[in-house]
């Protein structure tokens, strides 16, 4: 039996390079070699602490473009170039059914109920393959940068849900790779746009990104800074993306009358039970929304995006083999790189 190189968690914390069987496809399934899969802090977590949907031994890596090797589908040739969604919902039900299959009450994820991309080969599930997961890669968009669609499609939810337009400031905490794609989309649509960050590097690539305004969290007070920065008015938008700015900074009071806050990351516990004065949603019509990943429409508009209006030729990515992922992920948690991916 053939066997192919792969990164697999064994347990938390315990993840190393084996050799597993070959995959071959099911009726109506792939098999993709992968060429590059990016390293997400969802990773990170999985890796240091579990996670509710995760079931060891697990192939980690839902950021996958490759190659098709193998093909029981109709709709795909060995030689397709893909990248793949990794939201593997029912189709059917009313979530489903109404555009909303982030939120399928049945969904699997590839890296998480399903072996993902840490692998020299993947196999793709036929059920991926019927509800239009596999997206084949326009020629001009790399294997590389094909693995920010579903980062970036997870950035588009979270601007469609804040309504974000050329009218709005948007304030956006923490500049790591989540907040560097929802800087790019923000100005894409025209909006004012303030970072905070502590790390000098990620200021440099939030001004790359084309922030207006970046503040220094280390030095700068942030409630004064935005409200010199929209001349007293506090921001329309705030995304925060990282886990703990829900709790670091008084994200209501820097929003402005009819203001939007978007949950965009997951907020640990026990902060993420907090009280909320509900009567700046009544009196002032602040209000509160939540984004969770991506939908597979966004995560086409997102591969559109990349191919046409987002070249990020700017953005710094270190590449990484396979026998390096402990090393990626641990760089990836210690903040030390903005984008690692690894090509196998
Ligand atoms: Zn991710
Ligand atoms: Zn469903």
């Amino acid at each position: 039996m053939v066997k192919v190189k792969a990164a697999v968690l064994e347990s938390v914390s315990k993840i190393s390079l084996k050799e597993v069987e070959n995959p071959s496809a099911d009726p109506g399934g792939l098999v993709v070699e992968v060429r590059a899969c990016g390293v997400c802090s969802t990773d990170v977590k999985m890796w240091k602490k579990g996670q509710r949907d995760l079931r060891c031994p697990r192939i980690l890596g839902h950021e996958v473009a490759g190659v098709v090797v193998e093909s029981r589908s109709n709709a795909y040739s060995v030689g397709d170039r893909v990248q793949i969604f990794p939201g593997v919902s029912c189709g059917s039900c009313h979530k489903c059914r109404t555009g909303r299959d982030n939120l399928c009450d049945k969904i699997k994820i590839i890296g998480f109920s399903y072996d993902g991309g840490f692998a020299e080969l993947m196999k793709v599930p036929p059920e991926l393959v019927r509800i239009n997961g596999i997206n084949k890669i326009p020629n001009g968009l790399s294997y590389e940068k094909a693995t920010l669609t579903e980062p970036l499609a997870c950035c588009l939810n979270c601007a469609d849900k804040l309504r974000i337009s050329s009218d709005d400031t948007v304030l956006i905490l923490g500049a790591g790779i989540m907040g560097i794609l929802n800087v790019v989309l923000a100005k894409l649509r025209g909006a004012h746009v303030i970072v905070a960050e502590i790390l000098k590097d990620r200021m440099r690539f939030a001004m790359k990104a084309g922030a207006d305004r970046v503040i220094d969290s280390n030095h700068e007070n942030l409630k004064d800074a935005v409200l010199d920065e929209t001349r007293g008015r506090g921001v329309d938008a705030i995304i925060p993306a990282f886990g703990e700015a829900i709790s670091a900074y008084p994200v209501f009071d820097l929003l402005s009358k009819g203001g939007r806050l978007c949950l965009f990351s997951g907020i640990p516990k026990p902060e993420s039970i907090k009280l909320v004065d509900f009567n700046l949603l009544h009196y002032e019509e602040k209000m509160l929304v939540g984004s969770y990943g991506c939908t597979s429409t966004q995560n086409r508009r997102a591969i559109d995006l990349l191919t046409k209006d987002l070249k990020l030729d700017w953005l710094p990515v270190r590449t990484i083999g396979l026998d390096e992922i402990e090393e990626g992920l641990r760089s990836t948690d210690a903040k030390a790189q903005l984008r690692i991916v690894v090509k196998s």
